[in-house]
Order: C-alpha cells, then structure tokens, then sequence
C-alpha cells in the first residue's frame, strides 16, 4: 500500500481552479476593469514561477534557513490522556518565524514581487498578523511596503503596529465606515488600482480574485505536504481526521490540500461561531452565509437584505471575516470538506487546556481547530487519530486573554 502523495492530489492542485479562476461556481474575477488587466498580469508572473526552478530553490532555502521549516508535527499525548483514547497531533504552524503560518505565503509574494519588478508590496490588515508577516518579508527582500490598517484596528493592535514600523513599513491608517478590516481592504484595493505599475497587492489569505486563492493556496501546500509525511512516520498511517481553522481560509487550505486525495481521512474546518448563532455575534460564513460577491470573487457570503457585508465576531480577530475562500465553498458543496462550529467559550477552553498540559500558548484562532479535536476526542464512539494544524502561537492574544478571561484557572480543573 503506497501512501506517498497520490498522483491524484497534484492532479486536482494543477486543474483547480480552472482558467477563469472559478471552483466550481465560487472565485472568479469580478473587479473593475481597470484591475482585470492587472490581475492577468499577476496570473501569467505565478506561472511563470511556480515552474521555474530556480524560484523554488530559492523558496525552499528561505523556508529552512529564515522560516525554519519544516515545523514538526507534536503527539500532544498528555492533553489526549485527559480527554479519553483519541490522540491528538499538532501541526506547529506556531514555530514559523513571526509565529504563524502566514509568513508561508507572504515570503512567495515578496519572491514574485522581486520577479516582476515591483518597488512596493501592499496589503490590508486587520490585528496586524498579516501585516507584520508581509512587512518582514518587504524587509528580507529590501521592498518598500505600504500596509492599510482601520484606525480602530491601529487603536487595537499597538504592538504589531510598531512591529511594522521598526521593519520599516508604512502603515495607513484608514479613516471610513466602521474604520476596521472590510474598509481596509477597500482602501488597499483602491491604492492598487492608483497604481499597479509599480505596486503589487500581497493578499492575506486565499481570497480575492483569481489567482490569488490559488496562489495563496499553492504557497500553503507546504503545511500539508509536511504534516502528510511526518504523521505517516511517526504513526505508521494516515491520521483519521485533519482539522483547520477558516477565517479566510488559507491555513485550512494548506493543511487539506495534502490530504484531498486520501478519501479515507474526514477534513474538519472550523468556523467562529463567537457568542452564538443570532447575526452579527458570529462569523461562521460557510455554515450561515449565502452566494454574494465580496471584494472581488463570488463565495458564501455573510450579509445583509441589501447584499452588504454583514457585521461579524469573533474572540479571535483574526477569524472574523465575512467572506470565505472559494475553494472553501467548492468543497462544501462537494462534500469532501465538513464544517464545523466553535463558540468563543470552547475556544477560550482549548486555550488554556493546550497551554497548561502541553507547555504550548495557541493564537485564539488556532484553538477553534484544537476544540473541534477536544470535542471528537470526548464524544467520539471509538478512538481515532486527529490531526490539528496548529496555525499559530498566543503571545499576540496575551493582553486581551488576561484583561477577559484571566489566567484561566475557571477552565482547567
Ligand atoms: C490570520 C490567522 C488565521 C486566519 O487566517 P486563514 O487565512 O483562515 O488561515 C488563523 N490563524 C492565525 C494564527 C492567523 O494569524
């Protein structure tokens, strides 16, 4: 029994999604015309390099020497002996550099940038994950780099502000709407229309118009193809669930295209379902959202009777958007993927479960993953074996945990 990567996984990641951007009826290109050019432009670049050798030996270089993959994968044995016979693996997306799996994708960008003659690389943020990734690689490959940010979210985020800031990139505060994330997004796509000459948009997760969720996704295989390799070493088989959490969506898509093909693994998403189901307490677009066109690609969209983006929440900031990645939609309506909720409080539990067994502080995002496997792996019928993609660390959530839950004595008895 063979159970290196099947042929069939590099099939369906060379034939989705197809030419025009589209997994099965969500992606696409739906932007001004302006910006259609442009984003043709960007397609042709990423074929280019994704078969150029010397780009990929340069990506796998960056990865060992400055990000320090591979990540290991983690047998969290003693939090697993507490919740029955399941065994809990962890992927350690945590231990990248800048701690957490973004810089897998933003590192690529920068490579691209470099490749097409960009001067700038751009992006929006929301807590400032994606920004201060972006803004590490804008520094390692000597960029100038813009990141757009609502002034509420500056108010928020002071750390991760002056991260960005010491690395040498701009930070524009965005000043309209409900100045948080969507607006951010919007000002960042309006500055790339302004000029897409010299600038090059670095999109935070696999959303936004073709090619970039599957850019984004291709650039996260690494996670998969890692975490596929090292849990059949370690256990001597495939593991029987994988689960990920999805905001946009890019961790999860990482993780699950190194599994697609191994129809006897369930893939788990996990989706916030923040204070409960009534809108605007949640943001869990896959499982209450419906078809709408959000920032330039169709997708499962939370929004209101006008079409609007609707308010979300989320403990974890950086979950609450209102989209979701196509493929993300795709593979719900295909069946190969089942999503999944968690409230803020199983989250907050698996937080401070993970730290006081394992020596190990999870992202707030990071733990809705990690409290789908605690969930299995108290219900469950028989014992299995869960795969969790760790996809970053907490030492960014610290402050907020402490002046709201505490030290979390209430959860660990
Ligand atoms: C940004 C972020 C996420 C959510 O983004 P995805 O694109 O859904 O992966 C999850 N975990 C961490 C640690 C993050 O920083």
């Amino acid at each position: 029994m063979s159970q290196r990567q099947d042929p069939a996984a590099s099939d369906y990641l060379h034939n989705t999604p197809d030419d025009a951007g589209f997994f099965g009826k969500h992606g696409g290109v739906f932007v001004p015309p302006a910006l259609e050019g442009v984003m043709r432009e960007v397609s042709r670049a990423y074929e280019t390099i994704s078969r150029s050798a010397e780009f990929i030996s340069e990506l796998r270089s960056i990865r060992k020497h400055f990000q320090g993959r591979p990540t290991p994968v983690y047998h969290a044995a003693r939090l697993s002996r507490k919740l029955g016979a399941s065994q809990i693996y962890l992927k350690r997306e945590d231990l990248n550099h800048t701690g957490a799996h973004k810089i897998n994708h933003c590192m690529a960008e920068g490579l691209l940038a470099r490749f097409m003659g960009k001067k700038k690389i751009i992006a929006e943020t929301g807590a400032g994950q994606h920004g201060v990734a972006l803004a590490t690689a804008a520094a390692y490959f000597g960029l100038e780099c813009d990141i757009y940010m609502g002034e509420v979210d500056i108010a928020k985020q002071a750390p991760n502000v002056a991260r960005m800031q010491i690395l040498g990139t701009r930070v524009i505060p965005v000043k309209h709407g409900l100045k948080t994330l969507k607006e951010a997004v919007d000002s960042c796509l309006e500055a790339y229309m302004q000029d897409p000459v010299n600038q090059l948009y670095c999109i935070g997760s696999v959303v936004g118009p073709h090619p970039f969720p599957r850019m984004v996704r291709d650039f996260q295989h690494v996670v998969g193809a890692e975490a596929r390799d090292q849990i059949i070493e370690m256990t001597g088989r495939l593991p029987e669930v994988v689960t990920a959490c999805v905001g946009g969506g890019s961790n999860a898509m990482g993780m699950f295209s190194g599994f697609l093909a191994d129809t006897g693994t369930e893939l788990h998403g996990v989706e916030p379902l923040g204070r409960g189901p009534t809108p605007g307490e949640h943001s869990a677009t896959l499982t209450y959202g419906s078809e709408g066109v959000i920032h330039g690609f169709r997708c499962y969209l939370l929004q209101d009777e006008q079409g609007n983006p609707a308010p979300v929440h989320s403990v974890a900031s950086g979950l609450d958007y209102p989209g979701v990645g196509p493929e993300h939609c795709h593979l719900k309506d295909t069946g190969r993927v089942s999503y999944h909720t968690i409230d803020d409080e199983a989250a907050m539990e698996a937080f401070f479960l993970l730290s006081r067994h394992e020596g190990i502080i999870p992202a707030i995002e990071s733990s809705h993953a990690l409290a789908n496997a605690i969930r299995l792996a108290r219900t469950g019928e028989r014992p299995r074996s869960i795969l969790v993609n760790l996809s970053g660390r907490g030492d960014k959530d610290l402050d907020y945990v402490i002046a709201n839950y505490g030290t979390g004595d209430r959860y660990v008895k």
